[in-house]
């Protein structure tokens, strides 16, 4: 035993993910698939809402056919039909099958998938739309957050070795009980990356309605900048952290196999933020950007026992089952008990109930809290992590606007506080203005001052 343990542990680790599940492998890195000039290229919802934007991308798509890139494009579901598809099912049941939601969110990206087929023939060029299964994504079996184990490209190759222009409709796969599968809002995304790892593309393109990864949101900041570049650390702390430009799961899969990423408008030509390896981030800035998220909630849990294994024992079953959390605080314990707060989002609450009472008579805890009204503002930035004094300066600007803070929790490129939700406004405002995020380039000592 003792020998089997020890060789377990000389061996590298398989990696696991935030819920402990072994990591997405797209086929083993030894079949890394070498450097093409294939472009993949992902667009969203609003790219392709009506005919006229359709006929747009169709557009787009053929010019780089043109240019002399054989093209796989990968399509999210038209404007807010994923949103329709769920209304519709809850119009029907309250709680429905997980495998029948899957049914019907995937038909979303196989409406656009083919309409955009159609638009390409229209400009006489051949084109074929693909299901996920039909693409070769294979998934695990979590229905409606399905994670990609394998992509077998076959059909894919062989259609752009005919000439073809290859439409994936994202967002789902087969699972490998052979069942259809879709990988959580967003997903297309985490189709277009994996696709462009396992075909090993040249670029991968995600097409949006803004012009590339901004130093915060635009609607909230009217100064927000445009970042020409941002490394793919920083990319990942700001999907993490709520920032929507892409799905935290995509940045993972092109930050493991390397996916050259450039996020760009849908309706301009102008070059968008290209997320590069941190070497090639020269102008490291202290902080590149704020992310924020308001469909967070805190939980509580009163007077667990303060001993050995009991943090483990909670945290294990909220990762069974398929629980994100974030923030997580425990506080000074007296009277041999002592409470854990975390943050989760607001949509797992009932699923965080359910599992917590479960566990209630084995841990004997008092009581559970939930807390909807709270948002979480971070600050990401490569620079930090030789800068000292960004925690300071932004608890600093809280405090100057009255903000109270909650929860603190720091990586070495982020700092995130948990703040009432309606202050996170003037949270963002005034620390987008502290350190001077809408001027490029700015000195350390300007903001330090
Ligand atoms: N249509 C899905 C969603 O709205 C997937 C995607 O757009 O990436 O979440
Ligand atoms: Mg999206």
């Amino acid at each position: 035993m003792a020998d089997k343990q020890q060789g377990n542990s000389k061996r590298k680790s398989a990696p696991v993910d935030a819920t402990g599940q072994p990591f997405a492998v797209i086929g083993k890195p030894e079949r890394k698939a070498e450097r093409t000039n294939i472009v993949v290229m992902k667009f969203g919802g609003t790219s392709v809402a009506d005919a006229t934007r359709i006929k747009r991308v169709a557009g787009r798509i053929v010019d780089a056919r043109k240019a002399g890139h054989p093209v796989v494009a990968v399509v999210s579901a038209r404007g807010d039909t994923t949103d329709e598809l769920i209304q519709m099912a809850k119009e029907i049941s309250a709680n429905p099958p997980a495998r029948e939601m899957d049914m019907l969110l995937s038909t979303g990206e196989r409406i656009s998938a083919a309409l955009l087929a159609m638009a390409i023939s229209e400009l006489g060029h051949d084109a074929i739309s693909l299901t996920g299964s039909q693409a070769g994504i294979v998934t695990d079996t979590v229905h409606t957050k399905a994670k990609i184990l394998d992509i077998k490209p076959g059909r894919i190759r062989k259609a752009l070795d005919e000439d073809k222009i290859v439409l994936v409709a994202g967002f789902q796969g087969v699972s490998t009980a052979n069942d259809v599968t879709t990988l959580g809002r967003g997903g297309s995304d985490t189709t277009a990356v994996a696709l462009a790892a396992a075909l090993g593309a040249e670029v991968c393109e995600i097409y949006t309605d803004v012009d590339g990864v901004f130093t915060t949101d635009p609607r909230v900041v009217a100064d927000a900048r445009k970042l020409d570049k941002i490394s793919n650390e920083e990319l990942l702390e700001m999907a993490a952290s709520g920032a929507k430009v892409m799905m935290l799961r995509s940045v993972e899969v092109a930050r493991r196999y390397g996916v050259p990423l450039h996020i760009r408008s849908s309706f301009t030509d102008r070059p968008g933020t290209w997320v590069v390896e941190e070497e090639d981030h020269m102008e490291q800035a202290i902080v590149s950007g704020i992310a924020f998220a308001q469909d967070d909630a805190k939980v509580t849990i009163h007077d667990l026992p303060d001993k050995v294994g009991v943090a483990a024992r909670v945290f294990t079953v909220l990762a069974k089952a398929h629980i994100n959390l974030d923030v997580i605080i425990q506080n000074v314990s007296a009277g041999g008990t002592t409470d854990i707060s975390f943050t989760a989002s607001e949509d797992d609450l009932g699923k965080i109930a359910e599992v917590l009472n479960g566990l209630k008579p084995e841990l004997g805890f008092t009581s559970i809290d939930t807390d909807k009204d709270v948002a979480k503002v971070t600050l990401v930035g490569a620079g930090m992590k030789t800068y000292p004094g960004v925690a300071a300066k932004m608890f600093e600007v809280l405090a100057e606007n009255d903000i109270n803070i909650s929860m603190i929790s720091t990586s070495s490129i982020k700092v995130s506080c948990v703040i009432r939700r309606e202050h996170m406004e003037t949270a963002v405002k005034a620390l987008h203005a502290a350190f001077q995020l809408d001027k490029d380039m700015v000195k350390r000592e300007e903001v330090f001052s």
